[in-house]
């Protein structure tokens, strides 16, 4: 399904139709929708999560199958169904101050918002009756952000907060599914937005993946190409007091992202660099031995 009327709320969003097979008979009919890892996917939205939507809106049990499938156990119609999805892009995805679908859903104790990578902001989910239950479980559900959701703050105020912060906003997007591809055209985004240059994303992955190990990090530091990649760790490691961590992340490195000669090369031209800090060179020393000797075995 392509929304493409103007007057739709939701008319940049393109998602797949949906996909209805039935089956069984009488008390044992099942309503299958089968492209729902798909929708999931298109959404950026969790299975379970949404499938737990379908189930109170609709009052009926869900259950997720071996192959995404939704499995809704009694007899539903394509409308409804289509209708119900619609209902949840309008509230749970849609960033209410640019109206983009590129959201995520955060939950602070006691409120929920959408957090936008489009515009940046972070825009309060409004409960209504009709949601309630659904958002009392998200609320338990969610883990909780450090970003406090304010109701009805000013779109510039919000901003600000999350403009000092675009880790939050880096952190929020990666998950189980999420390909240094993903994270590298995202952080492609934040980039022009925030006016930084490779280097400052560099940074921000590096302080990231320091805190908060993620598999992605080497993946996405292979596309970002920022010059100087090396140095950058080293300035971030200083800054964090993390300087034991550089052989490990030059091992994660080697290869993978920059070939082990370049490694060598720059491990060499630190040797007699003795005024910056000496903790951190002898660490890069004593990986560039261990490398070396490893080499010649
Ligand atoms: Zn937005």
């Amino acid at each position: 399904m392509n929304i493409n009327n103007k007057e739709d709320p939701f008319y940049r969003y393109k998602m797949s139709e949906i996909i209805l097979t039935t089956e069984g008979k009488n008390q044992n009919t099942r309503t299958i929708i089968k492209n729902y890892g798909m929708i999931c996917k298109e959404l950026k939205r969790d299975q379970e999560l949404l499938s737990v939507f379908f189930s109170h809106q609709l009052c009926l049990r869900t259950n997720i199958g071996q192959n995404h499938e939704l499995i809704i156990f009694k007899e539903c119609d394509k409308p409804t169904l289509q209708e119900t999805l619609k209902e949840y892009i309008k509230h749970f995805i849609m960033c209410k101050s640019c109206n983009n679908p590129e959201t995520k859903i955060l939950s602070d104790s006691k409120m929920l918002g959408l957090s936008c990578s489009a515009c940046g902001s972070v825009s309060e989910i409004i409960i209504t009756s009709k949601f309630n239950k659904y958002y009392d479980y998200l609320l338990k559900k969610l883990p909780k952000t450090n970003i406090t959701i304010k109701s009805n703050v000013a779109h510039v105020e919000i901003k600000k907060i999350e403009l000092s912060d675009p880790e939050v906003i880096i952190k929020n997007f990666i998950n189980d599914t999420t390909t240094g591809r993903d994270l590298y055209f995202e952080l492609q985004r934040i980039k022009v937005s925030r006016e930084l240059n490779d280097n400052d994303i560099a940074m921000m992955l590096t302080k990231l993946y320091i805190t908060n190990k993620f598999n992605i990090y080497v993946e996405t530091m292979k596309l970002i190409k920022c010059k100087n990649i090396l140095d950058v760790i080293v300035g971030v490691l200083i800054e964090n007091k993390k300087e034991i961590m550089i052989s490990d992340i030059l091992e994660e490195l080697r290869d993978d992202c920059i070939n082990e000669n370049d490694i060598l090369e720059w491990i060499d031209s630190k040797k007699d660099n003795n005024n910056n800090n000496n903790m951190i060179n002898k660490y890069i020393q004593i990986y560039g031995k261990w490398l070396r000797d490893t080499d010649d075995e």
